[in-house]
């Protein structure tokens, strides 16, 4: 599970931000002025009452212990699997009563000076080593474990989970709580990213329930699984949102999605760490795809887990595709199928999916986009719309690599130009000085061209995308013709 769990950002507000420097001010201050040990207090109060309503919603957005941890010690952290034990009853209960126990023996003797001078310096003073000893450990666990380890246990956790059954036996929680919903389960890609950046390790994914909700007692509700899902299918709903969005829910594309297995036929080298591989169906034997479409490669059981790769070749007799595959430096999936991945192995796969690059039929005047790996799309795309009759009429393909060497099916698009005056070609370079080619960004050649009545299909980068979508948009190109995909999230 090397390289599984991913460093992210989790700190979507300003106060997830820099809440933690409330924990030093109190934790460390507080030996110096133990009266800020009483802020505490507001802080214990703060997460019993919102955890009536809305569960551990506080832990993933107010909690300065928690804004420590994701903001402050996630650089530093090892970033490990969080050990079963620290999630386990015993530990949570335990750890519980020992930490009730130890704390009310302490309030207990405070009182004593109830009515005397120092009595709010002493019960502070409680309050600020019970912070210290949560920094000292937590922040431990955190560097050496996984940033969210002490989150586990922690008894104020417990005390939010208590409060929010309760919430819940009364009907507190119905109108109020947010939780992870996803728009549709045959949109997701499977790729687990969502656990992979989860600070609690949940496998939000593999639990959604008819509802399309994620019902997990623990999720803290921070938002990171919904920031980084590259299918851009998360948000957080009440049960009524949830509701409504699964009436307007649009599934096309992914209504042939089915589970397919394959067998590698052929895997040639293009480039450096870059691969074609071919599939031959086995079960079923046909498959119905469409140009423009991607399909899922199984990497793993355990979790399970896919890889979403776009369909490289054209639907000749639906019995075979082909995908292109960069190999990503330290990554996971590419990885496992670089290494392991061997001509003859049979293979699971799940697909077809996606419409966004789906060439509209009745589109007269088509301009594709596509840089980096993000070009592959359009080698199938080119190839299906040039041998039907379809109504398209003219053809762009917009190319941006860095180097002249990293262009792939260069001489095939080279060819198709020439043997198609339908088809035109635009190949550029970014950092390649000694090339002959046109030099600069996808999106410098974008500002010059006319596109007046173009559909537009985009796929590769993220920065890529959002600045071509701009310039498309001051250059009058609608929205509506406007399509795009990336292997990021993109909200626009
Ligand atoms: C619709 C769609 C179509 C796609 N089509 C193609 C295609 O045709 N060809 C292709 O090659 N790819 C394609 N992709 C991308 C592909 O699905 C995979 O995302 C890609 O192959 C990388 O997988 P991986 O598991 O090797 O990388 P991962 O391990 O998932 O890493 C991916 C990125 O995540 C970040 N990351 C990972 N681990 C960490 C860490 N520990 N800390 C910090 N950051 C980290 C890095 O930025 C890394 O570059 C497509 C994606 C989508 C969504
Ligand atoms: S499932 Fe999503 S919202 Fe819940 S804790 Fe994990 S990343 Fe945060
Ligand atoms: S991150 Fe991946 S696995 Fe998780 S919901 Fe999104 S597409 Fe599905």
């Amino acid at each position: 599970m090397e390289n599984y769990y991913i460093k992210t950002n989790r700190t979507f507000s300003s106060i997830r931000k820099y809440a933690w420097i409330f924990t030093v001010l109190v934790a460390i201050g507080g030996l110096w002025v133990p009266k800020l040990g009483l802020l505490v207090i507001l802080i214990m109060i703060g997460l019993t009452a919102t955890s009536f309503f809305t569960g551990r919603y506080w832990c993933g957005n107010f909690c300065p212990h928690g804004s420590l941890f994701d903001r402050v010690i996630m650089p530093i952290s090892f970033n490990k699997k969080i050990p079963n034990f620290l999630k386990s009853k015993i530990m949570i209960v335990g750890f519980f009563l020992f930490f009730m126990y130890n704390f009310s023996r302490k309030v207990i003797g405070v009182s004593s000076f109830w009515g005397s001078y120092d009595f709010l310096n002493k019960l502070g003073f409680v309050f600020v080593t019970t912070y210290l000893m949560v920094l000292i450990t937590g922040g431990l666990l955190s560097i050496f474990i996984n940033p969210r380890a002490w989150c586990q246990f922690c008894p104020m956790g417990s005390i939010q989970k208590l409060a929010y059954k309760l919430g819940k036996s009364i009907g507190a929680t119905e109108k109020n709580e947010k939780k992870i919903s996803i728009e549709h389960p045959d949109k997701c890609h499977m790729c687990g990213k969502c656990s992979r950046v989860c600070p609690f390790q949940l496998t939000p994914y593999l639990e959604f329930g008819e509802d399309h909700q994620f019902h997990n007692i623990n999720c803290i509700k921070c938002a990171t699984c919904v920031e980084n899902c590259p299918a851009n299918i998360l948000s957080l709903r009440t049960e009524e949102e949830a509701t409504e969005m699964i009436e307007n829910v649009c599934i096309e594309g992914y209504e042939n999605r089915q589970r397919i297995r394959a067998k590698i036929t052929d895997i040639k080298e293009l480039g450096k760490d870059i691969r074609e591989y071919t599939f031959i169906f086995i079960s079923p034997e046909k498959v119905d795809y469409k140009a423009g479409q991607f399909i899922l490669i199984k990497i793993q059981d355990e979790p399970k887990a896919y890889r979403a790769y776009s369909i490289s070749s054209a639907n000749e007799d639906s019995t075979k595709l082909s995908v292109i595959i960069e190999r990503v430096e330290n990554g996971y999936g590419t990885n496992i199928i670089f290494n392991d991945f061997k001509v003859g192995d049979i293979v699971d796969l799940e697909g077809p999916m996606g419409n966004e690059l789906v060439v509209d039929n009745s589109a007269e005047k088509v301009l594709f986009v596509g840089n980096g790996i993000g070009i592959t799309p359009f080698i199938g795309l080119t190839r299906e719309i040039l041998s039907n009759s379809s109504s398209v009429k003219d053809i762009k393909l917009l190319d941006g690599q860095r180097y002249e060497n990293e262009f792939l099916y260069k001489g095939y698009f080279e060819s198709l130009s020439q043997e198609e005056d339908r088809f035109q070609y635009i190949p550029v370079v970014s950092r390649d000085k000694n090339s002959s080619l046109k030099k600069g960004y996808v999106t410098h050649v974008l500002k010059d061209m006319n596109l007046d009545g173009y559909k537009v299909y985009m796929c590769g980068s993220k920065n890529m995308i959002v600045d071509s979508y701009n310039i498309l948009l001051d250059k009058g190109v609608k929205k509506e013709d406007i399509f795009y995909e990336s292997e990021e999230r993109i909200a626009m």
